[in-house]
């Protein structure tokens, strides 16, 4: 079986083979109708999912369930951690008996990147900032820094009991033993909604993209583990597809800031990324007109699927360029009007947020700074 893991995974040219190399389900056509308002699941960037047919059960029968995921606060919001977000976000705008808990995961920025813990503080309320904007509910959210949750690093120190070498070599590779370390510490965070510190065990939905199911499959092998002293549900996820690279590489990448659109892009960084991008289109301009572009190749395409909130737009172009009525120097024009007037909105939203991100964190941190109890 292929080595996939959080880390360095960024070949995801088969998503037919993960979901069924890893076990995971594909949303049937019962859950593609009940999440019909999501433009994800409707646009075909949900790759599957793991008990979230179970968790919408228990949602609908009114009861108290959680979602949470996180980010490594070592750049800007960028595609990836804005699909996070508004997943998230849908679910709590969806259900009121919904709490969000977002985790800032500074201790791994240290492990996997060096980054200080003063330097990812800083980032966090940027980043929380752009979860405000995007419509996170601050009465209804727990946002907390890692390196200040006692509550996880417990919980990752009475997991670690019952997690061998080995077994983190099975679902990760082989790795360095700090990010082996930083797995229990996800796995603290995911759980953290489940501790009597909050109300107790409960349905927990994490929203991440297709590369984070390792952390998910350790996670529900120790709740499993843990069933009889903690009580804890193992986790439902629901996994999005990796955001491809504007040069057309199979994942975008944080070291490389032209491969991919930030939320805190200005015009002129859009206009410079865009117009260098690679494209779904074809040699010539005949050839365009005759065979039609690829929109399934092409990053400019991703912008209008993750940007574009109407489906007929999306629809529109993608019509016009199959059937080669769409040439890209026009189409990439386009994408920077609409992805540079969304942005604009956007950061000014986000300022007007920064001081109730600061709040939002601030909050959080006290309460996950207890022991489990
Ligand atoms: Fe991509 Fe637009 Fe060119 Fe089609 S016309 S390949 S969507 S840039």
């Amino acid at each position: 079986m292929k080595e996939f893991n959080p880390w360095t995974s960024s070949d995801i040219k088969d998503y037919e083979k993960l979901v069924e190399d890893f076990g995971i389900s594909k949303l049937n056509d019962e859950l593609n109708e009940k999440l019909s308002d999501n433009k994800y699941v409707r646009r075909g960037l949900i790759i599957g999912h793991r008990d979230l047919d179970l968790f919408l059960k228990q949602a609908e029968r009114g009861e108290k369930i959680s979602v949470i995921s996180g980010i490594k606060p070592t750049g800007i919001f960028h595609l990836g951690s804005k699909t996070t977000a508004e997943q998230m976000i849908y679910f709590q705008k969806k259900y009121p008996k919904l709490s969000l808990y977002y985790s800032i995961a500074d201790l791994e920025a240290y492990m996997d990147n060096g980054q200080n813990l003063e330097t990812s503080k800083k980032i966090a309320i940027d980043n929380v900032a752009d979860m405000l904007a995007l419509g996170m509910d601050p009465e209804r959210s727990i946002v907390y820094m890692q390196s200040n949750a006692l509550l996880v690093s417990d919980l990752a120190f009475i997991f670690s009991d019952d997690v061998t070498v080995n077994m983190l070599r099975d679902i990760y590779g082989e790795r360095r033993f700090s990010l082996y370390l930083s797995a229990l510490v996800q796995s603290g965070d995911i759980f953290v909604p489940q501790t009597n510190n909050f109300g107790g065990p409960k349905p927990v939905l994490v929203p991440v993209g297709a590369d984070q199911d390792p952390h998910i499959r350790l996670s529900r092998d120790l709740a499993f583990k843990h069933r009889n002293d903690f009580g804890f549900y193992p986790p439902a996820s629901i996994y999005h597809k990796l955001i491809r690279s504007l040069s057309g590489d199979e994942k975008m990448s944080k070291r490389n800031p032209d491969s991919m659109i930030t939320l805190s892009d200005r015009k002129t960084d859009i206009k410079r990324k865009i117009m260098a991008a690679f494209t779904g289109g074809r040699t010539t301009v005949e050839e365009q007109r005759k065979l039609g572009g690829e929109p399934e190749k092409c990053p400019v395409f991703d912008l209008y699927l993750y940007f574009e909130n109407d489906d007929r737009v999306i629809s529109n172009v993608h019509a016009e360029c199959v059937e080669g009525r769409r040439l890209c120097g026009e189409c990439k024009l386009e994408a920077i009007k609409m992805v540079s007037l969304k942005l604009e909105e956007h950061q000014s939203r986000r300022n007007e947020m920064i001081d109730i991100a600061r709040d939002v964190i601030q909050k959080g941190n006290e309460s996950v700074k207890n022991r489990p109890m």
